[in-house]
Parts: C-alpha cells; structure tokens; sequence
C-alpha cells in the first residue's frame, strides 16, 4: 500500500504543519500554512490540533477564514478536533467564531481524549491518541494528543483463513456472509505532534509512522530548557528505537531543531539507521522549507 501524500513545514519555535492531501486532513496549522499551501488549502476538510503552543496554531484565522468561506457555500465547514484540555483553544474558538461569523464562525469544533474518534468517510476514521509533551489539566483532561488514520475493513474470520474456496462457499450460503466474516482495523498513519516517543504498543499494527525528532542527540542541555519550560521532546535514538520496535513501514522525522544544519540531519539520521540497521524506508522533513510528498524523500536505506 502506498503512503498518504503528505506537504509538510516544520520548523519548531516557528511554524509546524502537516496536510495529508490524501485524507484531507491537516495536522496542526502553525504560521503561514495558508501561504504555502496556496490553492491547495481548499483540500483542507479537518484540522487536527496536536496541542496549543503558538507554532502550531497561529495559522488558523487565516486558513479557516479563507477556507471557511468556500467551505460554508458547498455546506461543509472545516471540523477542527483539539484536546479537550486546551483553554487556549477553547479561547481561540471563542474569538474565532465572532471574528467573522460567515467563514470563521462556520467551524465545527470537537474536544477530544484518547481514544476519541471522528469518522472521515469511506470507512476511515481519525482517532486521537496519548501523547506527552505537556501535562493534562487537573481533572484529567489532555492538553496534547496525537493522531491516527485508520481504516475499517471486513475480513474473513481468522478461524477460517486457509480453507479451501469451497469450503468458505458453503459456510456462507449456509451462514451467510456475517457469520464467516469480521470487522477490524488497519491504522495506516500515526502523526504524534510534540511528544516525548510514543509507545511502540500504541504504535501496533501503523504502517505509516510521522514522528517528532527535535533533537538529532541527547543533549542534556537543550533538553533540559525544553523541560525546564514544561515541554518534552524526543530525539532521534528514542524516535529509531520505537519506530524498530513497532514495525513501521515508513517513518518520515518532522519538527527537527533549526540548531542543526541539513547536512548535520541527514549525515547523523543516515548514520544511526545503519547502526541501528533500520528496516523502515526513512524520511526527513528539514527544517525551513516546505516538503512536498514527505514519504517520497527517502534518506535511508540510501540508493546505489
Ligand atoms: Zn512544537
Ligand atoms: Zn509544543
């Protein structure tokens, strides 16, 4: 199967947002998303907000206003899904909705938890997952979430995989078609936001795997401002090490530290996944620019 299409700008402290074209998803709207995607923010139908620190949020006026528009004429405003903690959110939402009642006042907002989901269509969901860059709210609510895509599917019955065709002919003109099949999932995508490393088990079975990588190393120093503030990060061991563990098939690095060259990110992600002998097809979104097709720009395993 191939990966979603995703354009992708991530520079952190900066501007952070990720358009899955293919499930017209956006992850997070940080400054200038509307710019950049130009024409394209028409394909935006759901923003997924990972958490509310200003670079991955200050984008959205401008794209819900723009997009908010067209949005209302075809009858389908934008859904926005948050988690439920956010009060800087909740306050935007507010302010959005009597900026401009005809655009920004259309959006649909939902507060989430884990585990939540929001069905897309087409037997696809968006599901919202833990995640721990920023602790919850007193009463247990989450201030950062991460999300999945998944999709629904009928499958035979595990019991009966390997029967003959006759077999499973029989079974279902004498059963019917319920009774030899089942419903399951497949996660196709796993976007994690801002996050120290996500748990390889709540990673099981995601084929397409987009991680925070902000530091290329474990530098106690960075690190431990970034802590000191109340923000974790991962870096690019831990990020390696569960993307391995949880069998991914492609894993694409985003929200990387302007601290680090582009040659310094790709010499250092090359030489850790031969390290670490990496099974996944590896991709870097660099910092500063916009990635067109994030799984497309394979950085390991190198061609040649
Ligand atoms: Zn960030
Ligand atoms: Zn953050």
């Amino acid at each position: 199967m191939e990966p979603p299409r995703l354009i992708a700008f991530s520079t952190p402290l900066v501007s952070t947002w990720v358009l899955d074209e293919t499930h017209r998803v956006l992850f997070d709207a940080g400054d200038g998303v509307a710019a950049l995607l130009d024409g394209k923010v028409h394909r935006v139908q759901y923003v997924a907000l990972t958490h509310s620190h200003r670079d991955h949020i200050a984008g959205l006026p401008q794209l819900l206003n723009l997009r908010g528009g067209v949005a209302s004429l075809q009858g389908f405003p934008v859904e926005v899904v948050h988690p439920e903690g956010c009060n800087a959110v909740a306050a935007f939402g507010r302010f959005l909705a009597q900026f401009d009642q005809s655009t920004t006042g259309q959006t649909r907002w939902h507060g989430m938890r884990h585990d939540d989901r929001l069905d897309l269509g087409d037997n696809r969901f968006l599901r919202a997952c833990e995640t721990r860059h920023v602790p919850g709210t007193a009463d247990g609510r989450p201030r950062c979430l991460g999300y999945q895509i998944g999709r629904v599917v009928t499958r035979l019955r595990p019991e009966l995989r390997g029967l003959p065709q006759e077999e499973l002919d029989r079974l279902r003109t004498e059963r019917g078609r319920a009774a030899i099949t089942c419903v399951e999932e497949d996660v196709l995508l796993t976007v994690s936001g801002d996050t120290l490393p996500l748990h390889p088990e709540a990673l099981a079975g995601t084929r397409f795997l987009l991680h925070e990588c902000t530091f290329l190393d474990e530098d106690a120093e960075q690190r431990a401002e970034a802590r000191a503030r109340g923000h974790e990060h991962s870096c690019l061991s831990e990020v390696l090490e569960v993307a391995q563990a949880a069998g991914v098939e492609r894993l694409a690095l985003y929200h990387i530290s302007r601290r680090y060259t582009d040659e310094q990110i790709l010499r250092t992600v090359r030489a850790a996944c031969a390290r670490r002998e990496i099974r996944a097809r590896v991709s870097v979104v660099l910092p500063g620019r916009v990635c067109y097709d994030v799984f497309a720009q394979v950085v390991w395993p190198m061609k040649g």
